[in-house]
């Protein structure tokens, strides 16, 4: 998401005529009905940052509740007017983590019927990792060919693209999948502590998820992601005078100094393991035993199942102590799994790259290995047997930044076009 834009590939003009050509190179069946979509689409543009400024115009920090609220009613309400079945969903089940608020966003849940048998769910989230009254300094604003606002590319271009592909559905009359699913959380830039059981579920159900995190900033998708996690180190000592009786006392800062050397070489670089430990705490005064110490680690893991081995040879660790009289606790928190490119994502993406060529005259890159952080796809991946794929959203930049977050405009029709042609492949048969 941190790339300057190189928007060559994306200034080409997506002309009728090179619609037409692309189409008779290639000999579809659908010559009418693709162009007519790509009209719509162009159409669909105008009421796309219509939504998008009223998106933006919503504050919704993840720890401001009552924004998440407010966005949601909106998303809500846009999603009931389409025809789904609609709820608003407070979290129960939370995963607790080191940061997690003592409340957390709700999502929004949609779903709309279709006459054949494949499912599909589309997901993005309405929380933003800014504070409230920071919208002033970044209203939503066009300068050119860019969106500016606060939240924009992170991830508001991803809900109101959602909302607008669920309406090009409808205006082309595709409803001859099985199943369309919307989720849209809002506590993903607190690393869905409320939402992460609910994806995971209803990404266990799909025959393909799409997340509309930004493209990055040349449209590519993604396939991997990694995984952070974090280890919490707690020693409880005892407290004594370092001068008069030191003997008495149980020292935490030696026994935590133990426990980070015999934990140092967890990482296994050949497999993108990395265990570090980067904080640690201990004692409150020169002439005090400290009785207390702690440590934490970040860690990063390319496949889910690393993260487990890693808990479990850290567990063992722990158990070896310097001083018996300690009391030593280890917590390890998994943050995102990594998402890892499957087969059935590499067939969507193939898929998704050949519309864009073909029909559009737009390269797409596919990335199959993890670049960067991890989303939400990661868990809905985590029991899918479907294949998910990350970076479905518009093209921008900025995001997570003081000033400037921006959309690039003349992705929008791309996108839509492009989700809607996924979504009518799928439904129809036609992803081989
Ligand atoms: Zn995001």
């Amino acid at each position: 998401m941190h790339r300057f834009p190189s928007r060559s590939a994306l200034r080409r003009s997506l002309t009728p005529l090179a619609l037409a050509c692309g189409l008779a190179t290639t000999g579809l069946a659908h010559a009418a009905p693709q162009a007519q979509l790509h009209q719509q689409a162009q159409q669909a543009q105008a009421a796309y940052l219509d939504t998008l400024r009223d998106l933006v115009h919503i504050e919704s920090g993840s720890k401001d509740v009552e924004g998440v609220k407010k966005i949601a009613d909106y998303v809500a309400g846009k999603l009931r007017a389409l025809g789904g079945k609609v709820e608003v969903i407070a979290p129960s089940d939370v995963y607790r983590l080191d940061d997690t608020p003592e409340q957390v966003g709700p999502m929004v849940h949609a779903t709309f019927q279709g006459k054949g048998k494949s499912r599909i769910m589309l997901i993005a989230h309405m929380d933003t990792v800014y504070l409230p009254g920071m919208l002033k300094d970044q209203p939503f604003r066009i300068d050119g060919d860019k969106a500016y606002g606060l939240g924009i590319a992170d991830d508001k271009q991803g809900v109101a693209l959602i909302l607008h592909v669920v309406e090009l559905l409808k205006k082309q009359g595709i409803d001859d999948y099985g199943q369309l699913t919307v989720l849209i959380n809002g506590d993903e830039e607190i690393s869905s502590p409320g939402a992460r059981s609910t994806i995971t579920r209803l990404g266990a159900e799909q025959d393909a998820v799409f997340s509309y995190e930004g493209g990055g900033s040349d449209g590519g998708v993604r396939l991997a992601t990694s995984g952070i996690g974090a280890a919490y180190l707690k020693v409880q000592g005892k407290a004594s005078h370092a001068g008069a009786k030191p003997e008495d006392g149980v020292n935490a800062l030696y026994e935590l100094s133990h426990q980070l050397l015999q934990m140092q070489d967890l990482s296994k670089p050949e497999q993108g393991l990395k265990l570090n430990w980067t904080v640690a705490k201990a004692g409150t005064n020169r002439n005090v035993i400290p009785a207390e110490a702690t440590a934490q680690a970040d860690a990063r893991a390319l496949k889910v199942a690393d993260f487990g081995a890693l808990e479990q040879a850290m567990q063992a660790k722990v158990g070896n102590k310097l001083l018996p009289a300690s009391k030593v606790e280890l917590k390890f928190e998994v943050r995102r799994p990594p998402l890892e490119a499957s087969e059935a994502a590499r067939k969507l993406a193939l898929h998704a790259q050949s519309i864009y060529d073909k029909e559009l005259q737009l390269s797409m890159r596919v990335m199959d290995k993890a670049t960067g952080g991890g989303t939400d796809a990661a868990f809905a991946a985590l029991k899918s047997k479907g294949g998910v794929i990350e970076g479905f959203g518009l093209s921008g930049y900025g995001a997570h930044s003081n000033d400037a977050e921006y959309v690039q405009i003349n992705t929008i029709v791309p996108r839509l076009y492009l989700s809607v042609r996924m979504i009518q492949d799928l439904s129809r048969g036609a992803v081989k």
